[in-house]
């Protein structure tokens, strides 16, 4: 520190210098029961609890009734196309009404969907500013294990986060940043309230700018010949109102529990038709002939697809072995929808063409399509 910094001004010694943002490790007291993270890399996930152990009982399948196939009319297929068409602005209509049809081949296409619904609980620390707010603290009793508190859950399959402070788990403590002071010193002055003038290096004077030697020096227009200027982060004041307390000096920590209800979807459609893109079946729905919910459900067996069979317990395996350690599983539903989809083969001007009809909206896909402007 040299002699102009002195000239600033001291700094008041009771304000202190900013602590840590957050609470430095060992700060918080342990609660009962959680497990808190108390660094990066801690995990806050609380696992079911120990006797939660779901298991699908033994030799129990799921039957499934047969559907028909479904098929579109020449009509539907004309008007699909129509308006396929209508909406390529390079396409004409004019081959689709004039088009004849050869055949329409209804394609059997299932779509087997598995849903899981789980609920998953972490816990952290937060902290408020303490301003006289009730303290649900230990006095009141041990808090409940995380799995023990009740928390009220959405509509079935309706993915939500719910944040929820644990009873019992509130203490107040001086402020961590600013030491309980509600203020921290100016880091910018150095708690001092102004600063250096930097157009004039503290002298309060410049050079006269254009001429040369015989010029001389002007008063620094930035600091009025002061040599130093009012700090702007802190007004002049030398310190500022504490970030994290907010001038409360006392703050309100509290665990808080984090609840997730999430929705798993797994969808698997056979490839059946090389010729036709699966990802188009995504934006379209079908026919859910088969809906069996429970809590956990049972493979598919006896469906006359067996590929449908063989995926039902494959993903019902894996649904299982990826939530039961991590979360409860609360619902589960399998689906079995019939995917209308028909291969329209038709001709126009002597040469065959096709397309595909698919979703029970109608939609239509083309690799190809005649030119309209065809010489005859
Ligand atoms: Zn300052
Ligand atoms: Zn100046
Ligand atoms: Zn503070």
């Amino acid at each position: 520190m040299d002699d102009q910094d002195e000239d600033l001004g001291a700094f008041d010694p009771n304000i202190p210098e900013e602590g840590p943002s957050a609470p430095p490790p060992g700060w918080l007291d342990d609660v009962h029961g959680y497990q808190v993270p108390k660094g990066e890399g801690d995990n806050p996930l609380y696992p079911p609890p120990p006797d939660y152990n779901p298991q699908p009982e033994l030799n129990k399948n799921t039957l499934v009734p047969i559907v028909r196939v479904p098929t579109v009319s020449e009509d539907v297929a004309r008007d699909a196309l129509l308006k396929f068409v209508e909406s390529k602005w390079r396409y004409s209509s004019k081959p689709a009404r004039n088009l004849t049809f050869k055949e329409l081949q209804p394609v059997t296409v299932y779509r087997y969907r598995l849903e899981t619904y789980t609920e998953t609980r972490t816990s952290a620390w937060q902290f408020e500013s303490y301003n006289g707010q009730v303290v649900d603290g230990p006095q009141f009793g041990m808090s409940p294990p995380p799995w023990d508190i009740p928390v009220p859950p959405p509509a079935r399959y309706t993915d939500k986060v719910e944040k929820v402070r644990v009873p019992h788990s509130s203490f107040v403590k001086p402020c961590h940043k600013c030491n309980g002071c509600g203020r921290t010193r100016c880091g910018n002055c150095h708690g001092r309230g102004q600063k250096r003038c930097f157009g004039c290096n503290g002298t309060g004077f410049r050079r006269r700018p254009g001429n040369h030697k015989s010029s001389g020096k002007t008063r620094c227009s930035a600091c009025s010949g002061r040599g130093r200027k009012r700090c702007s982060s802190c007004h002049g004041q030398g310190y500022n109102t504490c970030s994290v307390c907010h001038g409360s000096q006392r703050l309100l920590h509290f665990i808080q529990l984090t609840v997730t209800w999430k929705n798993d979807i797994t969808e698997f459609i056979p490839d059946r038709q090389p010729d036709f893109p699966d990802k188009k079946f995504e934006k379209v729905t079908g026919d859910p002939f088969f809906v069996d919910e429970s809590m956990l459900v049972y493979p598919i067996q006896g469906f006359p697809d067996q590929e449908i069979c063989d995926v039902s317990t494959r993903m019902i395996n894996e649904h299982l072995n990826r939530f039961s350690s991590t979360s409860r599983i609360l619902q589960q539903r399998q689906t079995i929808e019939m995917v209308p989809l028909t291969h329209a083969y038709y001709t126009y001007n002597g040469k065959d063409y096709s397309f595909f009809v698919y979703g029970v909206e109608n939609r239509v896909f083309a690799a190809k399509y005649p030119t309209a402007c065809t010489i005859l």
